[in-house]
């Protein structure tokens, strides 16, 4: 069986399921280049609970954990099975790591589905959620993720989605395709460390504008699992695509263990409904 690489997508406001556009050509591009995994086992900002947890079930529901978007994003599914015999696999690797095996709480939530939507739109890859334990330290994810690792040679694709720079607070919406100079700051220097020596992200809460970019850490440590799973086997990551959304987003993606495809895509990330601002919307 092929080894996997594993992937970190900035998977921005949920209407990106629903739109083309580069950062989505970016994950179809990625999805057309890997090889066919035996599961895909996704981290996603969006299950961030007080508890280390995988999901067990042969059939997840897709979650639709968020409000004030237009029906059409409730009425998607993604009916990817489930893969139940792979909690006892992971237990065994990360062990005397704790994770619990999660049968009816979870699914696969909007952070998961957006991105795979893209990149497996057949969604005939079994699909499991390793939930973010939010007492954990910065050390614990990454040694976490580390410990993943050798699921790459069992053919699982690691994959983590968030948003290295998410401030909902900040967004504005006269800037769709930009980013404020404190987001790029921070973004650019994430991707110095990515590109260099992974396991270092664990040190970007000293970066002087930190708080700004991350002043709430569900989005940020998707990235700790796959610079782990890179750090573990001494493989800088690659940038998939990168760019900003409303000022205070950025959509960076990043590879590990495969040369990032050619990326054909145009056009900005998708446009947040109209209304208010969407702090506390849940994205
Ligand atoms: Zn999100």
């Amino acid at each position: 069986m092929s080894v996997m690489p594993a992937a970190f997508f900035g998977h921005g406001n949920p209407m990106n399921a629903l739109e083309r556009n580069r950062y989505t050509e970016a994950w179809r591009a990625f999805g057309r280049s890997v090889p066919r995994p035996r599961a895909i086992l996704v981290v996603s900002a969006h299950w961030y609970v007080h508890a280390t947890a995988i999901t067990a079930m042969p059939q997840p529901r897709t979650l639709h954990d968020f409000f004030g978007f237009p029906q059409e994003l409730f009425d998607v599914r993604y009916d990817a099975p489930g893969l139940p015999e792979l909690y006892d696999e992971i237990a065994d690797i990360v062990h005397p790591t704790w994770v619990g095996a999660d049968i009816d709480s979870w699914g696969i939530d909007h952070g998961t589905w957006s991105v795979l939507r893209h990149a497996f739109p057949d969604a005939d890859v079994p699909v499991v959620q390793l939930s973010i334990n939010a007492l954990k330290s910065f050390d614990y994810h990454l040694q976490l993720g580390a410990a993943l690792a050798p699921l790459r040679e069992d053919g699982v694709l690691v994959i983590g989605s968030g948003n290295v720079v998410h401030n909902l607070g900040g967004v504005s919406r006269a800037l769709p395709d930009a980013g404020f100079d404190w987001a790029q700051r921070f973004d650019e220097r994430a991707k110095e460390v990515m590109l260099s020596d992974p396991t270092e992200v664990g040190r970007l809460d000293g970066h002087r504008d930190y708080d700004l970019a991350v002043p709430t850490p569900d989005h940020f440590l998707p990235l700790l699992y796959v610079a782990g799973v890179a750090g573990a086997t001494s493989t800088p990551a690659e940038v998939l695509v990168d760019g900003y959304a409303y000022g205070s987003l950025s959509m960076t993606a990043y590879t590990v263990g495969m040369t990032a495809p050619e990326v054909p895509g145009s056009g900005f990330a998708a446009p947040l409904p109209e209304g208010p601002p969407p702090d506390g919307a849940n994205i």
